[in-house]
């Protein structure tokens, strides 16, 4: 058994031949281009691509396989160079009724072994959904429903950012996952947590407890992949041994995830639609602290505080450590140009996070800059919060 990282959540931008996917993602965020990122510039060895139910993406991939340059193997996958594992996903968005009457919407993560399972999920979607060919749209059926064509066609589902405000199972639907799946809730083995929570907010939520955390970055462009991912123990890179790695099975497992400070996540805190502010006061905030408003957009550590069961947030013993990584954009006077001479020197951006030294990072920034780095590595730089789908940011002292 060995060490490798994954990040389970990069959308898809154009085809290769610029049919758009995801509109608000970038050109070059194709499948072929996220390969070479994975590989060349994040050292990520498994890459769960979400977008890849669209049947223009479905022509890219086969293509991309005849180039003979990536295969398919039994167990699950695409390997690429050797060093890559790419997983085939979709994120489906649902339609739940909630207690209160109105529509909830939550968005799921499904990932399958094959080419051929990928190929016919997305045509029995097609049924279900106004335009396959595009990104995370909305389907007309429930995530109750949606487990059991998931599974016809060997795949797995693990909910998507489970706490945001407008497309989540616990932001937008309900207080429960249970409630959702009913019967089906031993079938999610796994949640994704999203940028605004971390592993200690999660587990609040006793029936949490026994699921598995997953931190990945919901890419939108390739210098964004890997902000966040996870450090797995693994016997080989395939879909099986993920599955197991997601289930605890057999010494596979999460061994860390390392995610954003949540502060930094576009949904941290509640936002007013009002006053345009996130307001920090005492959690859980559901009306504004200024013009005494309801309009606002709910954030995460708010959400988890109103729905929480557990009084202390004590992760159960078998809980990976969770590290946080403010990732070079969010440095205060650190611009591109700058970060490509970093990442050029010392390989990826994780090394320059975690590893380098102040010395060594010194001579490619300088004093100050190189240590506002060693102090985010710390932990020591204080935060603004986020909110309203606006990032947080690293306070200018
Ligand atoms: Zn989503
Ligand atoms: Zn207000």
């Amino acid at each position: 058994m060995y060490e490798v990282f994954a990040d389970l959540h990069i959308h898809i931008g154009r085809t290769k031949n610029n049919k758009p996917i995801k509109i608000t993602a970038a050109r070059s965020l194709n499948f072929e281009n996220i390969a070479k990122e994975c590989v060349d510039r994040k050292g990520i060895n498994i890459a769960g691509i979400i977008d890849c139910a669209s049947p223009y993406v479905i022509e890219d991939i086969e293509e991309f396989l005849n180039t003979g340059e990536a295969y398919e193997i039994e167990d699950g996958g695409i390997i690429y160079k050797d060093k890559l594992c790419i997983i085939l996903g979709s994120e489906i968005e649902t339609s739940e009724s909630r207690p209160d009457g109105k529509k909830g919407c939550a968005h799921n993560l499904c990932y399958f072994p094959h080419l051929n399972d990928i190929k016919g999920f997305s045509k029995e979607m097609s049924k279900h959904i106004s335009n396959i060919t595009l990104s995370s749209q909305r389907a007309d059926i429930s995530a109750y429903e949606l487990i059991d064509i998931v599974e016809k066609y060997n795949g797995i589902l693990v909910p998507a950012h489970a706490f945001t405000p407008h497309k989540s199972f616990y932001g937008h639907c309900t207080d429960r996952l249970e409630k959702i799946f009913k019967e089906k809730f031993n079938k999610i083995f796994a949640i994704e947590l999203g940028l605004s929570a971390d592993t200690y907010l999660a587990d609040q939520i006793t029936e949490l407890e026994s699921r598995t955390f997953l931190t990945n970055s919901d890419a939108h462009s390739l210098p964004k992949i890997a902000r966040e991912y996870n450090k797995i123990m693994i016997k080989d890179i395939s879909f099986l041994e993920l599955v197991k790695a997601l289930r605890n099975e057999e010494g596979r497992k999460i061994i860390c995830n390392y995610g954003l400070d949540p502060k930094l996540g576009k949904y941290h805190r509640t936002y007013c639609e009002v006053c345009k502010k996130t307001i920090e006061g005492k959690a859980p905030v559901t009306k504004c602290d200024t013009c005494d408003s309801k309009n606002i957009t709910m954030g995460v550590f708010d959400r988890i505080e109103l729905i929480k069961d557990k009084k202390n947030s004590k992760s159960p013993n078998c809980r990976p450590q969770y590290i946080y990584q403010i990732p070079l954009t969010f440095i205060p006077g650190l611009g591109w140009k700058t970060i490509e001479k970093l990442i050029n020197q010392f390989g990826t951006e994780m090394n320059i996070l975690h590893k380098m030294t102040f010395d060594d990072i010194e001579g490619v920034v300088g004093d100050k800059t190189a240590k506002t780095i060693i102090r985010a590595r710390e932990g020591k730089l204080k935060l603004d919060a986020g909110g309203g789908g606006v990032y947080g940011k690293v306070c200018n002292e």
